[in-house]
């Protein structure tokens, strides 16, 4: 058993679910959260409610634990860097800086042998017209910086939509192509100094910008499968990374594209709770507490399926479905598109999903 205490900037419920993982292993937990009922301090030893902009509270969580991680991404770089100088920040600043910034995360992806979509640095109206000459209708119009489940990501199919993009461009934005993808994937993995270990490629299917099912296995062509895996791993000590990383993929034909990546627990990654013989929260627990990351199996088919505010009656049906694991992260506010839980059904198939939620 182990006996450290991380501390956790962010409470939601990616908090919450590693908080459970961290426990299990005899941890402690301290969560940070501006908000005093967040996820977390339903699991947590310890928590600091105070906004992610103050440095004296994130000095505090750093003094009171014995290694600090983050589930929340957009806190302000120079904070992390003066955590990382005078506390065990485990997995540095430097995987976080990278993936803040969709350019920055996308230069890095491509320097480190990722291929993303065609994308353009837009800073202004010119920059814009002139990358939409080169990419073309239609085209997405991305914010680089706290964009997240589809906020601040404008679809242009022609000069009209123009208009649309004109009040973002005080901020620096990206243009991307607009890939007709056959499908999405992702990968979660968690190295240490010794070993790189993977989560399976999971299927991802989103809704309006943001998941709404994740299922595993993939059904990736194995030769395809085979190749994601390994320019992942490499990808990961090419950049030489440490914790967890989730990668997402837009797979196109037996081509791979470079969306996104994340370095913390992943929302495609909550079915690995039941479906695996180690969570990503466990691997990633072990990591943050200096034991051994084991390996792991899928042992279950599995689907997961996110709970948002305006769908919180499938809760009770999804309850008298056998092999159902129904996860709410406790949320006093049901707002639409809000994640208030999620539900993982085993041995089920995404045909035999979509037959249940027909019947539903
Ligand atoms: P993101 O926030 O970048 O992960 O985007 C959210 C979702 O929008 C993705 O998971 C895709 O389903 C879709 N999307 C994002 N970028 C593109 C793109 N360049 N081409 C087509 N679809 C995209």
């Amino acid at each position: 058993m182990n006996s450290k205490t991380v501390g956790i900037i962010g409470g939601g419920q990616l908090g919450m679910m590693l908080a459970d993982a961290i426990k299990k292993l005899g941890g402690r937990v301290i969560g940070l959260d501006p908000n005093k009922d967040a996820p977390i301090t339903y699991v947590a030893d310890e928590f600091i409610n105070a906004s992610f902009d103050d440095l004296a509270a994130l000095e505090e969580l750093g003094k009171r634990s014995d290694v600090i991680t983050y589930e929340f991404e957009n806190v302000k770089s120079e904070y992390l860097k003066t955590l990382e100088e005078k506390y065990n920040v485990k997995q540095g600043l430097k995987p976080l800086f990278d993936s803040q910034d969709r350019l920055r995360e996308k230069e890095n992806a491509l320097m480190h042998g990722l291929l993303p979509v065609r994308f353009f640095n837009v800073e202004s109206i010119d920059d814009l017209e002139k990358g939409i000459k080169i990419l073309g209708y239609p085209c997405l119009y991305k914010t680089r910086t706290l964009g997240y489940d589809g906020h601040g990501q404008i679809l242009i199919k022609s000069e009209l939509d123009i208009e649309k993009v004109k009040p973002y461009l005080n901020q620096a934005g990206i243009l991307e192509e607009y890939l007709k993808f056959d499908y999405e994937v992702s990968i979660i993995m968690v190295r240490d100094e010794d070993r790189t270990v993977n989560l399976p490629l999971s299927r991802n299917i989103h809704k309006d910008g943001i998941l709404d099912i994740t299922y595993v296995p993939a059904l990736v062509d194995k030769q395809l499968e085979k190749k994601i895996i390994e320019s992942s791993v490499n990808f990961m000590k090419s950049a030489n990374y440490l914790g967890i990383l989730c990668i997402e993929y837009f797979i196109k034909g037996d081509k791979f594209f470079f969306n996104e990546m994340a370095p913390r627990p992943h929302n495609s990654g909550h079915y690995s709770i039941e479906a695996c013989d180690y969570s990503q929260y466990d691997l990633f627990a072990h990591f943050l507490l200096d034991m051994k990351i084991p390996s792991t199996n899928l042992v279950h088919q599995a689907i997961m399926k996110n709970i948002l505010g305006e769908s919180l009656d499938l809760v009770s049906k999804f309850e008298k479905i056998p092999k159902s694991y129904i996860h709410m992260y406790h949320k006093t506010e049901a707002r639409p598109k809000r994640k208030m839980g999620h539900v993982t059904l085993l041995d089920v198939d995404y045909k035999d999903y979509l037959e249940i939620m027909k019947k539903m």
